[in-house]
């Protein structure tokens, strides 16, 4: 059993669906196929949900129409057969006609997560009404029956196993399943996700839950690159990367990846490969146990930075301060990125400003806080990087116009980790790409 999962861009034309179609059943090999939304619409049911949030139904009513006749359209192209042109017809029916109760309804978080799951379960009901059309033998899965969070959010590898392989098995003779990323069901029942970009995760939970042979993610691009293709313009895919390389890339940045997905298929030693739908025979990157070779394999910066700084005298000599601190965060669920400490004082980042006012008020009584917004993270990963001789002097040579605030070095054998303002963010990342990778 293996697990193919295509993104929204692979998914985001009716041609690009047909594709996907002739992708899985290109061998024979057991298959559980994970489908995102149509690109653009978790983004346009996030406009839905932010319009209702303020009370503005009228526009909100608006988005949804045009969403709706763009869904219409792609039925148009997507299928042939009058049979199958009415039951996707009724899908949309059905989901435009949820949508639409909802702007008459009074509005809170819980039925937003039901607005932001509409987009997984229609593609996932149209691309299997066109399978049916070509005659594909398949089941469509629904991810709510197996796909949980727990009470912190988390999803836990053994209770979706417990709950998928029934399911699974309620399909004797059936080799090829769909089913949609990104929506789960959290501790109350309730209809949630697993945050943007959450369908890779879905994915890899699927992958480890099931012991699949491989977990593929599938997108628009021919694997991890050495840099941000958005912003740097030379780039090359990496041939192979570590789980702990990918999962560092992830986490600080490389967009390709959700930041948290590398985990479940790390535990369970499931090979997650990237791979390009638009350039199917490209060799992509692999992710396995082995990280190769050793040396910088890419950088990745991830924004929307806060660093505080707090400084006390107290702190000179003393034990026990550093927890103190950390307690403070872990009170407000808000996790810490980087920390550097000296003598007198301890800088530490954060990317969530949700508790900032509070999280401040409490460490005031240890000393002077300062706090600066709008910073980057740069994180240059690689196998065994500390140990190698000259990645500093590198590093800094290349950066000289920069002006970086802290440095995480020796952390983790893969990753040094920079902080600068977001300002500097794309000439950092140009001058890495020449300075490391001579792009
Ligand atoms: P999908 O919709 O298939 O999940 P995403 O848009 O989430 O696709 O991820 C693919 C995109 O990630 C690429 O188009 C690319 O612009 C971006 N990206 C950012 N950093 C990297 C990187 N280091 N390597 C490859 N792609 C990257
Ligand atoms: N559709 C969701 C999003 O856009 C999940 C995903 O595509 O991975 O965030
Ligand atoms: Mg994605």
């Amino acid at each position: 059993m293996k697990v193919m999962k295509f993104g929204g861009t692979s998914v985001g034309k009716p041609e690009r669906m047909h594709q996907v179609a002739q992708l899985i059943t290109n061998d024979t090999e057991p298959k559980i196929v994970v489908l995102s939304a149509l690109s653009g619409t978790t983004n346009t049911l996030v406009s839905i949900g932010d319009a209702l949030s303020k009370g503005e139904k009228e526009n909100a009513k608006q988005i949804i129409d045009k969403l709706e006749s763009h869904y219409h359209e792609f039925v148009q192209s997507l299928l042939h057969q009058e049979a199958t042109c009415a039951k996707a017809n009724a899908i949309l029916a059905e989901h435009f006609e949820f949508l639409n109760i909802i702007t008459k309804i009074s509005f809170n978080e819980a039925l937003n997560k039901d607005i932001l799951a509409q987009g997984e379960l229609m593609s996932t009901k149209l691309f299997s009404v066109y399978l049916e059309e070509q005659g594909i033998k398949h089941a469509l899965l629904p991810a709510l029956e197996f796909m949980s969070i727990d009470a912190n959010d988390e999803p836990q590898v053994a209770v979706i196993r417990q709950k998928l392989l029934p399911v699974l098995a309620a399909h004797p003779g059936i080799d090829l399943f769909i089913t949609q990323g990104y929506i789960c069901r959290n501790i109350r029942g309730e209809v949630d996700n697993l945050k943007r970009g959450g369908s890779d995760y879905t994915a890899s939970l699927i992958a480890a839950a099931a012991n699949c042979s491989v977990c593929e993610i599938w997108t628009d691009i021919d694997g991890m690159h050495n840099n941000d293709p958005r912003v740097v313009n030379k780039t090359v895919p990496i041939e192979q990367l570590s789980f702990e390389e990918a999962a560092e890339l992830a986490y600080f940045g490389a967009k390709i990846l959700h930041p948290t997905c590398i985990w479940p298929a790390q535990q369970e030693k499931v090979p997650v490969k990237l791979l390009n739908t638009m350039q199917p025979e490209a060799a992509g990157t692999v992710i396995t146990q082995e990280a190769g070779s050793v040396g910088v394999k890419a950088v990745a910066a991830k924004d929307g930075i806060i660093a505080i700084n707090i400084k006390s005298s107290r702190m000179l000599l003393a034990y026990g301060f550093l927890r103190k601190i950390f307690e403070v965060f872990e009170k407000y669920r808000t996790p810490i990125d980087m920390i550097t400490t000296s003598e007198v004082a301890v800088s530490v980042t954060i990317d969530s400003a949700a508790f900032l006012p509070l999280i401040i008020k409490e460490l005031e009584p240890f000393g002077t806080v300062e706090v600066d917004s709008d910073q980057t993270i740069v994180s240059i990963v690689g196998n065994d990087i500390a140990q190698t001789k000259d990645i500093l002097s590198r590093l800094f040579d290349c950066l000289k116009p920069v002006p970086v605030r802290m440095v995480s070095y020796g952390g983790s054998r893969h990753n040094v980790s920079l902080l600068i303002p977001s300002a500097y963010k794309t000439e950092t990342l140009q001058l890495l790409n020449k300075g490391l990778f001579d792009l």
